[in-house]
């Protein structure tokens, strides 16, 4: 329904929505009444003027037919009078009585004829006069006749003819027929003017019908034409209707959709208001707890204010801890490179005086003396090497290693390296693959501190791989390998030695670590400092070195050394595939 207020419809049923009307069809009352009205007047005007002009011509042709009738009644009259006079005449000339029927059937007939044509005449004042002049003379007339029929038959012929020879009786004749011409005249003339006056009535309806005819012709065209308009305008707005019910049936199915939506949106409203007062419920309960946290919260911002007060103390007392530790490493440096330096003095004469030995220039040797030497001198030359790796090691730590960084072409190195360390796997019987790496190939490295890393890594590899077994070395310049990338150049080192345990792949980077030392041979072993000066040599150069091993099967070494500048990955892989057929070293 509508709001009677806001004229809103009804979006359930669709009721309400206005129609508008059919433009230009409806009529007022008054209009139609006055259409109507006008209409019936004209056609009644015309009826009555119609049956005015009618009722005319008849009363005008009734007076003619009067008229008509009046005359021939003078004519009656006078034929009456002349059939009594030739009566008469023919009884006075043969005394037949025969001849008298004329005269009698005229006498008969007369009075009958002069009452008709004094009815006719009416109320003519003239001819009401000329009628009684009429009377008179016919009675003049008739008594001449009848006086001479009776003489005839008294006193004979002659008496008879006496009388009429006497032209009384012709006088009267003259008068009666000049009074019935003069009648006649008079009624002719009125047959005239009544004969027009039926014209002109005749013509007045003529008028009259032609003019209704054509007036209600008009108003049939006029009436025609409203109609017509009528009912375009009525067929428009049925047209109309009919797509304002199209139009309404689909508002009114939309309508229906419309209200199954929000029925349903209503639903989801109601479980969703029901789902938010489970929630409000559930926020006020976690509002309590979160009182209760910031109540628990506030104490251990207390604690934790305590403990940074605390934390700052101890921070302090680190820094201080620090500071001594820092000092205490370059005590510790100072002491390691003094002792070295003066180890190595001492050391290094030792081994002079050896040489000078073992070449007889003292004396002749025997040869236990001979073997006494060269243990002195190998023993010398192990205490050197691991002088060496300590006063390395200080350095670094103490961060004054001093680095010559520059352009290295990697086949040179491996070509010192395998100078120094093929001998080694010969004599232990060990196979050796190294690559016959590309001559563009460059890395930016320090060149004796690359060889040293390599060198310590390969001799690990002969160190703990067992006669019979495989060391190689392969150079990846793609930067395909997982552990590469193009800026930097990975030189893998792969043997087939005892292994190390994951739990101890760390440790053995850490100084003076050294794995299962007892299975390692005497003249084997070292001080466990070799993998840590590589690596830190390794991070040094932005390098790195880094092991995977599986116990009993094998270790692989991962070193990785940047690339020098302006030569690219792609060239360097290019020559590199077509030239680096590996090299083995046979046991
Ligand atoms: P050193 O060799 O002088 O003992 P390193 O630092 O070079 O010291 O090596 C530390 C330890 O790591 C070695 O003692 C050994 O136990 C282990 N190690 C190193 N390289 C290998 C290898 N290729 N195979 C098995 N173990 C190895």
């Amino acid at each position: 329904m509508t709001d009677p207020r806001s004229g809103v419809p009804d979006r359930r049923t669709g009721r309400g929505l206005r129609v508008p009307p059919p433009v230009g069809v409806r009529l007022t009352t008054r209009q139609r009444l006055g259409a109507t009205g006008g209409i019936a007047g004209i056609v009644m005007l015309l009826g009555l003027l119609t049956y005015g002009g009618i009722a005319s011509i008849r009363s005008a042709r009734a007076n003619v037919i009067a008229t008509h009738r009046s005359i021939e009644a003078t004519q009656s009259v006078l034929q009456d009078i002349t059939n009594a006079e030739t009566g008469q005449r023919g009884f006075l000339l043969t005394a037949d009585e025969r001849y008298l029927q004329p005269y009698n059937s005229a006498l008969n007939r007369l009075a009958a004829d002069t009452a008709l044509l004094r009815g006719f005449v009416g109320t003519d004042a003239l001819q009401t006069r000329q009628l009684d002049s009429l009377s008179g003379r016919i009675g003049v007339k008739l008594a001449e006749l009848a006086q001479t029929i009776t003489l005839m038959r008294t006193k004979g012929a002659d008496a008879a003819r006496s009388v009429v020879d006497s032209d009384g009786g012709q006088h009267a004749m003259d008068d009666i027929r000049g009074l019935l011409r003069s009648i006649a005249a008079r009624q002719q003339n009125l047959l005239d003017q009544r004969i027009a006056e039926s014209d002109r009535y005749y013509l007045i309806v003529e008028v009259i019908v032609v003019g209704g005819t054509i007036s209600a012709v008009v108003i049939a065209l006029m009436l025609n034409t409203l109609l017509t308009r009528f009912a375009n305008a009525q067929a428009d707005a049925a047209r109309r209707l009919d797509a304002q019910n199209v139009e309404l049936s689909d508002s009114n199915h939309k309508l229906a959709e419309q209200t199954v939506e929000l029925e349903l949106q209503n639903q989801q409203l109601q479980d969703q208001a029901v789902e938010l007062e489970s929630q409000q419920l559930h926020l006020q309960e976690q509002a309590s707890e979160l009182e209760m946290q910031s109540e628990e919260l506030s104490s251990t911002v207390e604690e934790l204010q305590q403990q940074t007060v605390m934390a700052e103390e101890a921070r302090a007392v680190a820094e201080e801890a620090t500071k001594r530790a820092e000092e205490a490493n370059r005590a510790k440096s100072l002491f390691l490179t003094t002792m070295s330096h003066e180890l190595r003095t001492p050391l290094n004469a030792i081994g002079g005086y050896v040489d000078l030995l073992a070449l007889e220039i003292r004396g002749p040797l025997v040869d236990m003396q001979r073997e006494d030497l060269r243990r002195i001198k190998k023993s010398g030359q192990h205490l050197l090497s691991l002088i060496n790796d300590i006063l390395n090691l200080a350095k670094i730590e103490s961060g004054q290693l001093d680095l010559n960084i520059r352009e290295v072409p990697l086949a040179s190195v491996f070509e010192n390296v395998d100078t120094l360390v093929a001998s080694q796997f010969n004599a232990k019987g060990i196979s050796y693959v190294y690559p016959r790496c590309d001559p563009t190939l460059h890395v930016r490295a320090d060149s004796d501190k690359l060889q040293q890393i390599l060198l310590n890594v390969l001799s690990n590899a002969c160190k703990f791989t067992d006669e019979g077994g495989l060391v190689t070395v392969e150079c990846d310049a793609d930067g395909v390998s997982e552990s590469s990338n193009p800026e930097s150049v990975a030189i893998t080192i792969r043997d087939t030695g005892r292994g190390i345990a994951q739990d101890k792949l760390e440790k053995i980077f850490e100084p003076f670590v050294q794995i299962d030392r007892h299975l390692t041979g005497v003249s084997q072993q070292g001080v466990g400092l070799g993998l840590a000066i590589s690596r830190d040599l390794a991070r040094s150069m932005s390098g790195d070195l880094v092991a995977e091993s599986v116990a009993g099967v094998g270790t692989t070494f991962v070193l990785t050394i940047p690339r020098a500048n302006g030569v690219s990955a792609q060239r360097s892989s290019e020559s590199a595939r077509g030239s680096t057929d590996p090299i083995s070293t046979a046991p």
